[in-house]
Parts: C-alpha cells; sequence; structure tokens
C-alpha cells in the first residue's frame, strides 16, 4: 500500500470509528484510552502497518508508522508521549530478542494489551550510562539474579515488561540487556511526581529478581550497542507524531490569542511556528533515511536538540502571549508548559546531545 493511499484509507476509517478520549486527563485515564485506541488500530490493521510479518505485522515501509502516529496525533487520540513507547521498544525488540520472544510480545504492546518500560537510568547513571551498576549474575542453571535500582522510568507503574540494562563485567562490553516481566518477586516500583503534577515515571528497585536465560536481548555484553540502536530511535522516529501534536498546539494558541490588527506578537508566533517547520523538515528527511534502509546513529542528537528547541520555544511563546494564564489559573497549558522543560533531558540532554554532535559529527575531539 502505497502512503497516499494508506493516509486516506485511514483517515476514512478514522472519521466513522470515533475514537476520541474522554475529559478525564489524568495519567490513568491517559494510559487506558492508549490500550483502547491501540487496540482498536491493531483490531483493524493500521497498527500493524510498517512492522515485519515475524512479528505478525503487515510490512511496507515504516513511514506507513509515522503516517498512523501523525493522525492519530493530530486528532488528540492518545497523549503523544506516551504513544512514543511503541516507536521505541519495539524496533528494539525485533532487532536484539529471539524471534520466537519477538513473535509473542511485540503484538502485544503494539496490540495494547500491554505496556512496557526502558529500564536504563539509574541513580547515578543518566548522561553517563556506560557507568550504571544494577548486577546481573549467571546462575547454574541458565538463569539470572538482577539486583539494583532504576530511576525515572517512565510508566513502570503500568508496565508489564521491562527492557532493562545490567552490568555482568567491565566496562562497556560488560553491559547486557534483558527483557523483563514486572511482576517478578523482588520487583518493586515506587511513582515519582514530575513538576507538571503526574506520576509519570518511577523508581524501579530489583532485589534479587530471577530473570530466565531465554529473556537476554542479544548475548552477554551486547547492552551497550543495543542502547546505541534504541537511543536514536528515541531521538528521532517518535518526533514526526510529536510535532504533529505541537503544531495541534500552535494552532489553538493562534485560536485563543486576539486578531492580527491588536497586540498581538506576531513575530514570535512566526519564530515558534519556523522552529516547529525546522525539525519537521529534519525529522522527513530522518523518515526518508529510514525508509531507503538506512541505519539510525549520532545524527538523530540533531532531531533531538531541534525538537526540544522547537517545543519549548512554542510554550515559551504560549507564556508570553497570555500573559498570567500559565501562573494563575488551572489551564492545560500550564501542564504542558511544565513538561516542555523535560524536552531537553529526556532522551539524553541538550548538553549531552550537543557533545555527540561535536565529537562524533563535527569531529571536534573531546572537551
Ligand atoms: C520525563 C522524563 C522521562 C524519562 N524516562 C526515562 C525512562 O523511561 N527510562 C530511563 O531509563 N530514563 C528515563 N529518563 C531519564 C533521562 O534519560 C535522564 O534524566 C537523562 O539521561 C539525564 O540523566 P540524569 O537525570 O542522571 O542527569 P545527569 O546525567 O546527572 O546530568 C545533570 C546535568 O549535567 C549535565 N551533564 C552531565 N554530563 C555532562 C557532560 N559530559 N557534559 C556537559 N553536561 C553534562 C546534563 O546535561 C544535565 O544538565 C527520563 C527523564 C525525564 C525527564
Amino acid at each position: 500500500m502505497n502512503v497516499a493511499e494508506f493516509r486516506a484509507d485511514l483517515r476514512r476509517w478514522l472519521d466513522t470509528n470515533d475514537l476520541s478520549p474522554g475529559l478525564d486527563d489524568s495519567l490513568d485515564a491517559q494510559v487506558a484510552q492508549l490500550a483502547r485506541v491501540r487496540r482498536a488500530l491493531y483490531g483493524a490493521g493500521w497498527m500493524r502497518y510498517g512492522w515485519p510479518a515475524g512479528v505478525r505485522g503487515l510490512g511496507g515501509p515504516a513511514v506507513l508508522r509515522a503516517v498512523l502516529g501523525e493522525e492519530v496525533a493530530t486528532r488528540g487520540l492518545a497523549e503523544p508521549g506516551i504513544y512514543s513507547m511503541v516507536e521505541v521498544l519495539a524496533p528494539t525488540m525485533i532487532s536484539y530478542a529471539r524471534p520466537e520472544l519477538a513473535a509473542e510480545m511485540v503484538p502485544r504492546l503494539l496490540g495494547g494489551r500491554e505496556q512496557w518500560c526502558q529500564g536504563f537510568s539509574e541513580p547515578g547513571s543518566g548522561s553517563d550510562l556506560a557507568s550504571l551498576t544494577t548486577r546481573a549474575v549467571p546462575r547454574d542453571d541458565g538463569d539470572w539474579v538482577v539486583t539494583g535500582q532504576k530511576v525515572w522510568t517512565s510508566l513502570a507503574q503500568y508496565a508489564a515488561r521491562c527492557v532493562l540494562l545490567t552490568r555482568t563485567a567491565p566496562g562497556h562490553a560488560g553491559i547486557t540487556a534483558f527483557f523483563v516481566d514486572m511482576d517478578t518477586p523482588g520487583i518493586t516500583v515506587r511513582p515519582l511526581r514530575t513538576m507538571h503534577g503526574v506520576d509519570e515515571f518511577a523508581e524501579v528497585f530489583l532485589d534479587e529478581v530471577v530473570v530466565p536465560g531465554d529473556r537476554m536481548l542479544g548475548r552477554p555484553g551486547d547492552g551497550w550497542q543495543l542502547a546505541m540502536d534504541l537511543l536514536p530511535h528515541e531521538r528521532s522516529t517518535c518526533f514526526w507524531h510529536r510535532i504533529a501534536h505541537l503544531y495541534t498546539r500552535l494552532d489553538h494558541l493562534l485560536e485563543q490569542t486576539p486578531a492580527p490588527d491588536s497586540a498581538r506578537d506576531d513575530d514570535a508566533l512566526g519564530a515558534a511556528f519556523l522552529a516547529l517547520h525546522t525539525v519537521r523538515c529534519r525529522s522527513h528527511a530522518t523518515q526518508r533515511r529510514l525508509a531507503e534502509g538506512g541505519r539510525l546513529g549520532p545524527e538523530t542528537s540533531v532531531d533531538k536538540i531541534l525538537l526540544a528547541t522547537a517545543e519549548q520555544q512554542l510554550f515559551d511563546t504560549v507564556r508570553d502571549l497570555l500573559p498570567g494564564v500559565l501562573e494563575l489559573t488551572e489551564t492545560p497549558w500550564r501542564s504542558e508548559y511544565l513538561y516542555s522543560r523535560a524536552a531537553t533531558i529526556y532522551g539524553g540532554t541538550a548538553e549531552i546531545q550537543r557533545n555527540i554532535v561535536a565529537r562524533r559529527l563535527l569531529d571536534l575531539g573531546r572537551e
């Protein structure tokens, strides 16, 4: 199916199958709505396009997934941040899990039957991810015993499984990834509240958690490469629908601000539009590279820098054009403004992205 046909058919289907969310905008409701949307889209086949047959996908280019995400975001059917997890975790499973495990598990995620989480960051290891200390020790029977702590694990309290990085030996080559069932004895999840007032992420404590050997992703020591393959997705492909969402917010701002002949600051609006347009162009190029079979790498740090810049600029503009609204009223703009501050942190901070651009793209050497 070509992209234009896919989009037209999808639009027709969405027009006749109402998946609009209810009025409850709590995280519980958002997660439930996401599951509802995925279930419906998977059942009708839309959520299976762009994924390989090995995980019960219907094939076609990955760009079909981007088109689907764009339609979902533009219609406000699912919160774009939590919708992104599929784009980050499913490709990793396809590349690193045993084919039978990927075939069993990926449809559960795509089909809205399960939510998963990503257990990378630790209290002492964020930007310096390679210093992580959560230990995995092999047992004689082939299973592994994992002990340690993760932090900032998004949606861990809702997750059935976790893509978990552990240490099995010293150094980068001593990091090993597992796909862990979150209901395994020894796992405790403690939600943490963000400054926008939502328990979006959590601390995850692992106390002698037994993980079957066949849940290893790749081989012992492949964890660093897995992270290097996963993070470019977190820094690029999932942005296409986020950008679509940000355009809807810009349109909403235009509706709320007075007409052009009043005191509206059209320069600020124009700059916000330009920043969004810039990241959309970049994201388009990334989607095209992916469609041509390219492998995503450090160049996706440019996408991440542009996205974070555009998102923060947009909500700074909201704050400036609606004086007092963010500060003094109960408005969704406030939580969106506050959450936009996280854009320069999650998926790797703005400073780290600039270091990657300097060292790995511009070859400027170490600081
Ligand atoms: C909303 C949100 C959701 C998240 N979800 C997840 C998740 O699901 N799973 C997960 O594993 N993690 C998640 N994270 C964690 C995120 O990946 C880390 O916060 C991020 O990598 C930064 O690590 P840190 O918080 O330990 O900060 P640090 O690494 O301690 O950094 C602190 C400051 O120092 C700066 N800094 C550090 N090193 C350098 C350097 N070499 N050069 C210049 N500046 C430097 C950083 O830029 C930053 O400003 C999430 C974070 C947020 C905000």
